[in-house]
């Protein structure tokens, strides 16, 4: 541990951290942030944002993000590449350990995303990112004229299916109930893409073939009937939703059942000195604006605690 408490950290570089830097940079705070394994956060694997008010005909995920990062920097934010190991909230200043080394912090922002869901199979495991994946922007172009399959039954798997048709020769989408979670309009754009066949009431029980190193099909089981059937494709695309990224916090800072922060008052947490935004704390809006938002109320709120403590 070295030189007095920094007066910020961020744990985290979407665009709420990003702007919780910019903030907390043009309050005079320096702040630290810790930017993850994830730098940038989910729009660096998306391609053109279209609802960023501001950018009349849109900007690519990455484009936003290092424009995001520049303006933090412009101010004196400071980035650091790496991940959070472990944190304590327990002292005074905080502690937060970094694989280089540990800092201390009057305040916390921790801004640290949510990550995608998996099925869970040792199979899907042991083909990621050997025709398994979890985005389609980021691994759609290797599937040219091939077929493949997405996982899914709300907007994110509808939107991956119909990005996918672009590439692949057949897509079929794979859902266990038998209506969809997806927005009417999303549903429509699927059904009348002819390239989207749907399987439904269907799980993947088992993605082969591990010993060959590569994806040739996946074991089907009708939820309904039981019966198994193999499907041949080259590429499965897991689209079943997402998991906030807190497992550093558990048992200092208040989360719900599934594990998203609690937030009050703002972006307070039940830690005075700790704030939380984006999505990690946001299982309902889940946009880069909102997670923007949010952004600016942590630093907001980080810069009132601090003028309360006299800093
Ligand atoms: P979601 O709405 O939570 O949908 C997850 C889907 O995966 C559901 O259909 C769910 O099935 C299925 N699922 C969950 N766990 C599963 C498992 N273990 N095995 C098989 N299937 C499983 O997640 P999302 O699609 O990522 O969307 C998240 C939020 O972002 C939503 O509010 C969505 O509207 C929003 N979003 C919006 C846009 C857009 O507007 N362009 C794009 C993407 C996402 P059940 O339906 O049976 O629960």
């Amino acid at each position: 541990m070295s030189g007095s408490p920094q007066k910020v950290v961020i744990i985290g570089s979407g665009p709420a951290g990003l702007t919780a830097a910019l903030y907390t940079a043009r309050a005079n705070l320096a702040p630290i942030v810790i930017e993850g394994l994830e730098a940038g956060g989910q729009l660096m694997i998306t391609t053109a944002v279209e609802n960023f008010p501001g950018f009349q005909d849109g900007i690519m995920g990455p484009d936003l993000m290092a424009n995001m990062r520049a303006q933090a920097e412009r101010f004196g934010a400071t980035m650091r590449r790496g991940n959070v190991t472990k944190v304590r909230l327990d002292v005074q200043p905080f502690e937060i350990v970094t694989e280089d080394g540990t800092l201390t912090a009057r305040t916390v922002i921790v801004s640290t995303g949510a990550s995608a869901r998996l099925l869970g199979l040792p199979s899907e495991r042991a083909l990621m990112g050997h025709g398994v994946s979890t985005c389609a922007t980021c691994d759609g172009f290797f599937f040219r004229g091939r077929p493949i399959a997405v996982v899914g039954g709300g907007d994110s798997a509808l939107e991956e299916a119909v990005f996918l048709t672009r590439f692949a020769s057949s897509v079929t989408l794979i859902h266990r109930r038998e209506s969809l979670r997806a927005s009417k309009i999303m549903q429509d754009k699927a059904f009348a893409n002819p390239k989207i066949a749907f399987e439904w009431d269907s799980e993947v029980v088992d993605v082969r073939d591990p010993s060959a190193g590569a994806l040739s099909s996946v074991l089907l089981r009708n939820l309904k009937t039981g019966a198994e059937k193999e499907l041949p494709i080259e590429g499965l695309f897991v689209a079943i939703g997402h998991v906030p990224n807190t497992s550093l916090f558990t048992g200092q800072l208040d989360m719900d059942e599934n594990g998203y922060l609690e937030t009050q008052n703002g972006s307070r947490t039940n830690i005075p000195g700790v704030f939380a935004c984006g999505d990690v704390q946001d299982h309902v809006y889940r946009q880069a604006i909102t997670a923007a938002g949010s952004g600016c109320m942590a630093a907001i709120d980080a810069e009132r605690y601090l003028e309360h403590l006299g800093h």
